[in-house]
């Protein structure tokens, strides 16, 4: 059996399974639910997410000082940088757009009330200011930016250390020559860690079959599906064409080769966890050169979130409605320019897209507290829009590697 086909029979097996589990019922002090499903199964969930978390810090720092060295050296670092965030920023303006137009064309909020829909009360911390999240891009100490795991502020010293390299001559050449070994290592690490998906990603499934709520579905149905519905159209007809159009590529190839990310974005809620699985896929199985991927994928999946906008565009028409407001057209035009910008805020982790979408309700003067209408249904949305985040960086880092002269066409074909 393919590692594929092993990851999909996990995870459908792990769904029917945990489904099952939750239709018995089963009392919370029981010993299968104590020792079995809290105990071996979630530890075993936990741990596949962990271990892929372990590479993260090592592999963004050594790829991307790698990748800004040899970019450095080219002195195409600029241009390379402009490119790929102008392209993060454009794909997350377009799906929030279509989101917002999609949600208004449904209606998901109109008629709802409290009745229809489970609210649970939701206290909203304050959003950090502009200036503040500014300032917080640089690190005052980049080891302890590695112990947070502050990506963005590592990803900045990597990028300044890359370049620094890249103008120390000789010695600058034998570290780059270390670094990319080490990179090579931690290549292997990563297939040792994807050799262990289905287990991980069955345990992952079989938690979500038993605490996905069928009743908070069926009540926000509307929401719930305009969201999966723009998600979808966004990875499986957006993405495609901006392939096609601009790298020249088969779009279904793609899809198909970056499989094994999406499946294990859907399963841990996180494409920061997911990254060394984008990060292999990208080189190894698109073709797309280290000195790109080093540098677009890491820069993805901290600063490139379609998924994440997409929900907050429907949800801040869904809490609306839901209150009766009607958004007036520049109203609009800030939920497309703060659901961009609060992508790029939003940390790589689980739920996070939920809480930043106080900032996004809070330009528009929308109640924050709205949030608890949609916080019932958020678990699945929140799988299903990491899946996207994740199809977006190996989409962006295709498009700039083609363009580039970087990508190795045979390898995508292959
Ligand atoms: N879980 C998402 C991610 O890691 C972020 C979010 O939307 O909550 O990409």
């Amino acid at each position: 059996m393919s590692l594929t086909v092993k990851i999909l029979s996990a995870m459908a097996a792990g769904l029917i399974l945990g489904l099952f589990f939750q239709g018995l019922s089963i009392s919370p002090d029981n010993y299968f639910q104590t020792y079995i499903l809290d105990g071996l199964i979630d530890s075993v969930g936990q741990i596949f997410i962990v271990s892929l978390k372990m590479v993260v810090v090592p592999l963004v720092f050594i790829s991307l000082t790698c990748g800004a060295a040899s970019l450095g050296a080219s002195g195409s670092i600029g241009r390379l940088g402009g490119k790929t965030i102008g392209l993060y920023l454009l794909t997350t303006a377009i799906a929030v757009s279509s989101a917002l137009l999609i949600a208004l064309l449904v209606n998901p909020g109109m008629g709802a009330s409290v009745d229809t829909v489970l609210s649970v009360n939701y206290v909203p911390k304050d959003p950090p200011s502009v200036k503040e999240t500014l300032i917080a891009v640089f690190p005052d100490n980049p080891i302890a930016a590695m112990a947070e795991g502050k990506m963005l502020q590592v990803i900045v010293f990597a990028l300044f250390l890359g370049l620094a390299i890249s103008k120390s001559g000789e010695n600058g050449k034998d570290i780059l020559l270390s670094l990319d070994k080490i990179n090579q290592v931690l290549m292997k690490l990563i297939m040792l860690i994807v050799s262990f998906a289905p287990y991980g990603v069955f345990a992952l499934m079989v938690k979500l079959g038993l605490t996905v709520g069928v009743d908070e579905i069926s009540k926000l149905a509307a929401y719930f599906f305009t969201v999966v519905g723009v998600l979808i159209l966004h990875g499986l007809l957006v993405y495609p064409t901006l392939l096609f159009i601009f790298a020249r590529v088969n779009p279904v190839v793609f899809l198909l080769k970056m499989r094994e990310a999406v499946m294990v974005a859907f399963s841990t809620s996180s494409s920061g966890a997911t990254m060394p699985v984008t990060m292999k896929t990208v080189e190894e199985r698109l073709g797309v050169n280290a000195k790109v991927s080093s540098f677009a994928v890491p820069l993805g999946a901290t600063i490139n979130m379609d998924g994440t906008a997409i929900m907050q565009g429907v949800a801040t028409v869904f809490i609306a409605q839901f209150y009766g407001i009607t958004l007036s057209p520049d109203q609009f035009l800030m939920v497309i320019l703060t659901a961009t910008l609060a992508s790029i805020g939003t940390a790589a982790v689980p739920g996070v897209g939920l809480v930043m979408l106080t900032m996004v309700l809070g330009q528009v003067g929308l109640p924050v507290e709205g949030i608890g209408l949609i916080i019932g249904v958020d678990r699945l949305l929140d799988m299903l829009r990491t899946a996207v985040n994740v199809t977006g960086d190996g989409t962006v880092a295709t498009i700039v590697a083609a363009t580039e002269g970087e990508l190795d066409k045979e390898r995508f074909d292959k």
